[in-house]
């Protein structure tokens, strides 16, 4: 295989998704952090300013994660290149249906890695090295969507590299699966004392994971460890059960 189109594969990924962090975090970040919150609602003190510094922090780590990603990205092509991947090329291939029936799985089976490794590395002897980094801003926003340590993103890279010899994926389900993973990490990490009361915290349901559920993990380091669905943490018992009770209550009241 010829090298150089693989160092323009890693640039040209590295400014892609580079340049998605930016755009849904930083857009995300401006819409509702721009404005000056001077007091908390309903009588609460004040909202703490969010550190810059754990935002500069936040964003080193996530331009080493995009750097990571873009060399994954550009080996599976590689590897594509070779032949070696079950990335097949013409949408119908395996019938439309399939397109997102395989989102779906891939979905659910990237869910249950991110569950085990990153329970895996919130132990003692793993954390320091592997995923300090993320919980480094006890305020997530953002830009902590991003910020994997260097070994957690090759981790979570790994999975998407692994996949491809797995499962047989059209590129249109990959991407639709990285925009999927990209929003829904930057909705986990929205603030919630930021959010209008009128956000629909649990509009996709008791299943799936939002705001509300993974702020709690940043606060308490023993639960909620999973990505998109609550399963995990409910068949596991790492759910808060103060969480499924507010959340019933919720449901009872009206919505969020
Ligand atoms: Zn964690
Ligand atoms: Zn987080």
């Amino acid at each position: 295989m010829n090298e150089h189109p693989f160092w323009i594969w890693v640039l040209a990924f590295f400014g892609i998704i580079l340049g998605r962090y930016f755009v849904v975090a930083g857009g995300s970040y401006w819409l509702l952090y721009a404005r000056p919150q001077p007091t908390g609602r309903d009588g609460t003190p004040p909202l703490a300013p969010i550190s810059e510094r754990a935002i500069r922090d936040d964003i080193q780590l996530s331009v080493i994660a995009a750097a990571v990603f873009a060399l994954a990205t550009a080996g599976v092509l590689s590897l594509q290149a070779l032949g070696l991947t079950r990335l097949y090329a013409r949408p119908d291939l395996h019938g439309w249906w399939y397109l997102g029936l395989s989102y779906a799985v891939v979905l659910i089976l990237q869910d249950g890695y991110f569950y085990a490794t990153h329970r895996l590395f919130h132990h003692p002897a793993l954390f320091r090295w592997l995923h300090e980094g993320h919980h480094r801003s006890r305020q997530p926003t953002p830009w902590t969507s991003f910020a994997f340590d260097p070994i957690e993103a090759v981790v979570q890279a790994l999975f998407l590299v692994g996949v491809v010899f797995v499962i047989p994926l059209h590129a249109i389900t990959l991407v639709a699966v990285l925009c999927t993973m990209t929003v829904w990490a930057v909705v986990n990490h929205l603030g919630l004392d930021r959010l209008p009361l009128g956000f629909p915290h649990h509009w996709l349901g008791r299943w799936f994971i939002g705001p509300a559920h993974h702020s709690l993990h940043h606060r308490r380091h023993g639960i909620h460890f999973g990505l998109y669905f609550t399963f995990w943490d409910q068949v596991c018992g790492t759910e808060d059960p103060a969480y499924a009770r507010s959340f019933e209550l919720r449901l009872n009241n009206g919505p969020a």
